[in-house]
């Protein structure tokens, strides 16, 4: 069940799978496994994932519209009908023993005889002067954890993507101004939300322009572009991609891309026999939530067709 008292747990005992993550993938892997009558255990660093911090969600099948935070709701609530094992812990490295996996975190070693790795991504960078110092002081990675603090002043959303489009439009509902800035001529959002943000008589779109130094005193004052002009702004918003959480699978041997994502195969195997990958961590070319819940359900299949074949007696 949710967060499971550790006392609680057999650290002893081998399972079947371990599911690293806590976001869909993570918890989509974990109810196919369960019904597959897998014996489970999910471990993650923060319940509900990136879609947790999202505003609104109107393209996962058979929910026409809801918060990211309340879809995980509904996530939680389908693996706890299941009591699926959940336990907050961030995992360090993983250690190949023999015919089994050993997961370490900072106090505790977890035992799996197959692991799903859904480690999602984090927020990209932009490396410029300023995003550090005034990080959590007018520059922000996440709207809807931070856009209530900038109601009736003036941000910006440099990034052109859907997501930076929503980001923008959550921000509109209570800011005064909002510029999306963007590098390209035409932002990339999906058609509904570019019609969206061009209806919008808040948000203004700054195309053809890089932020070169974010600027202020003890909070954000100020952006500079790379034409030289700036632009004054209370906040800023950072929606530039993101990076994989890939390390701890690169160390034990897993093959990734150039961009540092898990490479699987249409099983969701990695090139590792037993270590199977699954939604943004992984190389698939479109990351959303269904599309991770997808290649995790697969993963869950995976793992139940790989210990079938190794018969790992324990
Ligand atoms: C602003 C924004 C809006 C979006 N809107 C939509 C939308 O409308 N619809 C949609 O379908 N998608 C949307 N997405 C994309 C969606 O959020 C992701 O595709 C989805 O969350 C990927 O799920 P995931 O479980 O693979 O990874 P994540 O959601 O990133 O979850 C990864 C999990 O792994 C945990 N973790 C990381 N490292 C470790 C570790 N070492 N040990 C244990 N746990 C670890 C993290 O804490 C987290 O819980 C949006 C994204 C953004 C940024």
């Amino acid at each position: 069940m949710f967060n499971i008292d550790m006392d609680s747990l057999d650290l002893e005992k081998t399972y079947d799978l371990i599911v690293l993550g806590g976001g869909p993938t993570a918890i989509a892997c974990a109810i196919y496994a369960a019904r597959f009558a897998m014996d489970v255990l999910i471990v993650g660093k923060v319940f509900g994932g990136l879609i947790a911090t999202t505003d609104i969600v109107e393209n996962y099948p058979g929910i026409t519209s809801i918060s990211g935070q309340g879809l995980m709701e509904m996530f939680k609530d389908h693996m706890n009908s299941l009591s699926i094992p959940y336990i907050s812990d961030e995992i360090r490295s993983i250690e190949n023993v023999e015919d089994y996996f050993v997961l370490h975190s900072f106090f505790q070693k977890f035992k799996a005889k197959s692991i799903c790795i859904a480690t999602g991504s984090e927020r990209r960078k932009l490396g410029i002067p300023g995003e550090n110092e005034f990080a959590g002081k007018g520059v922000s990675y996440c709207a809807t954890c931070d856009g209530p603090f900038y109601k009736d002043k003036v941000v910006c959303v440099i990034g052109g993507s859907d997501s930076a489009a929503k980001e923008a439009l959550f921000l509109a509902q209570n800011v005064e101004k909002v510029y999306i800035i963007y590098r390209k001529e035409e932002i990339r959002a999906e058609p509904i939300n570019k019609k969206r943000v061009y209806e919008n008589e808040k948000i203004e779109i700054i195309n053809n322009t890089n932020v070169v130094e974010i600027v202020g005193k003890t909070t954000v004052n100020h952006v500079i572009f790379d034409n030289g002009k700036e632009l004054e702004v209370d906040g800023v918003f950072i929606e530039i991609g993101s990076i994989p959480n890939s390390e701890i699978a690169q160390r034990i041997g897993t093959k990734i891309n150039e961009k540092g994502e898990i490479i699987i195969n249409r099983k969701s195997e990695t090139n590792m026999p037993g270590i199977f990958a699954a939604g943004d961590v992984a190389d698939a070319p479109f990351k959303q939530a269904i599309t991770g819940v997808a290649e995790g359900v697969i993963a869950a299949y995976s793992a139940f067709d790989y210990l079938k074949n190794v018969k790992i007696e324990y």
